[in-house]
């Protein structure tokens, strides 16, 4: 996978996500006077390889970081960036419950089995961190409950929380004049549940709340930017399979059939996925 920072647009740098270890991408907006930084990495190491590569481009004058989410990837690498800290006032409480837990493997594997943690996060720690695994946990420095804009000469930057079935603290950050937009985890399904699982209603709301930006560039955690063709055909689909989510309830395959026969064509294997953590909603409401 690539190491190297990318550009996005003029203003805006990013190192792609790597799946290796679960690293999602990192990327940094350049304003005239400021540098805002978005996720602060899933390790000491994560955090340098984006710092040391934003060094190259002398990047300084750092204004902060800001987290879009509480997640282990996105956020253990605050420590080693230390810089100041923002984030959304659930992410700083879920950050707190966390503070004091012992990262040994002994301890991740009493937490996978008491359900407090999920194998695949475990699995991702050990690799990231191997055997010396140094992890400080380090709090957000300023919260905000819906929304705060930060102006960084030139570029201003919108975030706002949205929440939805990932993680309920998930904000997202627009940056206006360079039209993008970033997502975080936010459209992804829930990860802490027995199954991962989509609510209609959250969904719903997600969306909503998304659609307020205009973007031509959507940034997802864990993928390459995606361009807005690509955006639209992705929500979509998500769009479509939550209606007849709504419609079918649980009736898993008149919904198959009838988006089959919309789409004239076999669903795909995302389809099929988010059509499943639709189901898992519905089961558990
Ligand atoms: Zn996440």
């Amino acid at each position: 996978m690539e190491k190297n920072l990318k550009q996005l647009t003029n203003r805006i740098h990013y190192l792609p996500p790597d799946p290796e270890t679960d690293r999602p991408i990192l990327s940094a907006i350049c304003g005239i006077h400021q540098t805002l930084i978005i996720d602060a990495g899933n390790s000491d190491k994560h955090a340098q390889l984006f710092l040391d590569a934003l060094d190259q481009y002398q990047t300084t004058n750092y204004h902060s970081v800001v987290l879009t989410h509480w997640h282990w990837d996105h956020s253990f690498g605050t420590n080693k960036m230390n810089l100041l800290t923002i984030a959304h006032e659930n992410t700083k409480r879920y950050l707190e419950n966390i503070i004091d837990y012992d990262w040994s493997d002994e301890a991740l594997d009493n937490r996978v089995e008491k359900g407090l943690e999920i194998e695949f996060c475990s699995e991702m720690i050990k690799k990231e961190f191997g055997v010396d695994r140094n992890i400080t946990i380090t709090l957000p420095n300023i919260t905000f409950k819906e929304k705060m804009e930060i102006d960084l000469g030139g570029v201003r930057c919108v975030v706002q929380h949205v929440g939805g079935d990932h993680s309920d603290d998930s904000s997202i950050i627009f940056v206006e004049e360079e039209k993008v937009l970033f997502l975080g985890d936010c459209l992804y399904p829930s990860i802490y549940t027995q199954q991962p699982l989509y609510k209609i209603d959250h969904v719903r709301h997600l969306i909503e709340s998304i659609e307020m930006f205009d973007a031509d560039i959507y940034v997802l955690s864990h993928e390459l930017p995606l361009t807005k063709e690509q955006f639209i055909g992705y929500i979509n689909a998500l769009k479509l399979i939550c209606d007849l989510a709504d419609k079918h309830q649980s009736n898993h395959l008149n919904l198959v059939n009838e988006l089959s026969t919309q789409l004239n064509r076999p669903l795909s294997q995302l389809e099929e996925e988010i059509v499943y953590c639709f189901m898992n909603g519905l089961s558990v409401s």
